[in-house]
């Protein structure tokens, strides 16, 4: 069989290279992770080969950010009891229970970050799945599932301004009555997933995704603002989107702290063509500008003015800096 031929261009190369493909280059596996209730070293949190893939059926997680502080040399975790609170109404809508209630996932997280004895930006993945065996295709009522929690390093490019091209995706989101977005599973990324592989191959950092109305509904892995006459819009709950948790950051600190008025409405794929600016936010691609969409140039085709301050705003929201929100933080060393 021939390999499949990328578009020409440096963006259209995927950066993977043939046996790199199931480790990230130069990332080495930190010393633990959290598997129902235990501190596990690394290598020996080992599954049955037979329940690879069907477990992923009925898995959801939550991707949560911890920031390094090194003025105050803490690690804080990011809106951590809004990421377990998500996780639970996954899992519920999953028909799983937890063994473990928030505070102690909460514990869970903070312990292994210094276990690990990260000591800058990191991430954290919450897992639940259904165990012991039993495929996640299987319908079940209420039963409890396993929860493994990994954390990695992972730096934040806040401090670095990244302009992102995107396009207008072939493939649409899916939807509450199909692979509800709401939930956080494993397996609505294969939708994601069909996106992302689309704008990469065809040389664009990222996907918009418009929904079975026609409308925008989010990018890949990250929710979508337009600017547009001082007022920023964002599609809302009910366009197919993931409910996010910087969504609801951004929308406060617009509001709040550089006065830019917030509509939650329908958002139509032209607009993005003639807004004055576009950002997509979430939590692994923090807040970043959209500098063209389907190669229309998006504004000046920079980092727009109220992109640069909601950044500036956001570094000191994530660092435990700023003034109203140092609850959305919870402090990884400073508990002893
Ligand atoms: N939509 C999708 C599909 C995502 O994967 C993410 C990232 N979790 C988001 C939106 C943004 O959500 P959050 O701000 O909670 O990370």
């Amino acid at each position: 069989m021939t390999e499949p031929k990328l578009a020409q261009g440096p963006k259209a190369d995927l950066g993977i290279k043939a046996g790199q493909e199931t480790k990230e280059p130069g990332r080495e596996n930190p010393k633990y992770l959290w598997r129902s209730g235990e501190m596990v070293e690394w290598d020996k949190a080992t599954v049955h080969i037979s329940q690879l893939g069907w477990t992923a059926i009925s898995s959801v997680f939550e991707g949560i950010r911890a920031y390094w502080n090194n003025d105050r040399q803490e690690l804080y975790v990011f809106h951590l009891d809004a990421h377990l609170k998500r996780l639970f109404q996954s899992m519920k809508i999953m028909r799983m229970t937890s063994p473990f209630s928030k505070e102690e996932l909460s514990e869970a997280i903070t312990g292994l970050l210094k276990a690990n004895e990260f000591r800058g930006d990191s991430y954290v993945q919450p897992l639940a799945y259904f165990g012991g065996g039993i495929p996640g295709y299987l319908a079940v009522l209420e039963r409890p599932g396993e929860i493994v929690i990994t954390a990695r390093p992972s730096a934040s490019e806040l401090s670095a301004p990244k302009v992102v091209h995107c396009n207008i995706s072939s493939w649409n989101r899916i939807s509450d009555n199909v692979m509800p977005p709401r939930v956080k599973a494993i397996t609505n990324y294969q939708n994601s997933r069909y996106v992302s592989t689309e704008s990469r191959v065809n040389g664009y950092d990222f996907g918009i995704i418009l929904n079975s109305a026609g409308k925008v509904s989010e990018a890949s892995y990250a929710c979508i603002f337009i600017v547009r006459d001082g007022v920023a819009i964002t599609p809302p709950i009910s366009a197919g989107i993931l409910e996010s948790i910087t969504r609801e950051v951004v929308k406060d600190l617009l509001e709040q702290d550089l006065g830019v008025p917030v509509i939650e409405r329908d958002v139509e794929r032209t607009e993005l063509y003639i807004s004055d600016e576009v950002f997509i936010c979430g939590t692994a691609v923090e807040v970043q500008a959209v500098g063209s969409v389907d190669r229309y140039q998006v504004g000046g085709g920079e980092t727009g003015p109220v992109v640069a301050k909601l950044r500036e705003q956001f570094l000191s929201v994530v660092i435990g800096e700023h003034p109203r929100h140092p609850d959305w933080c919870t402090p990884v060393y400073q508990g002893g």
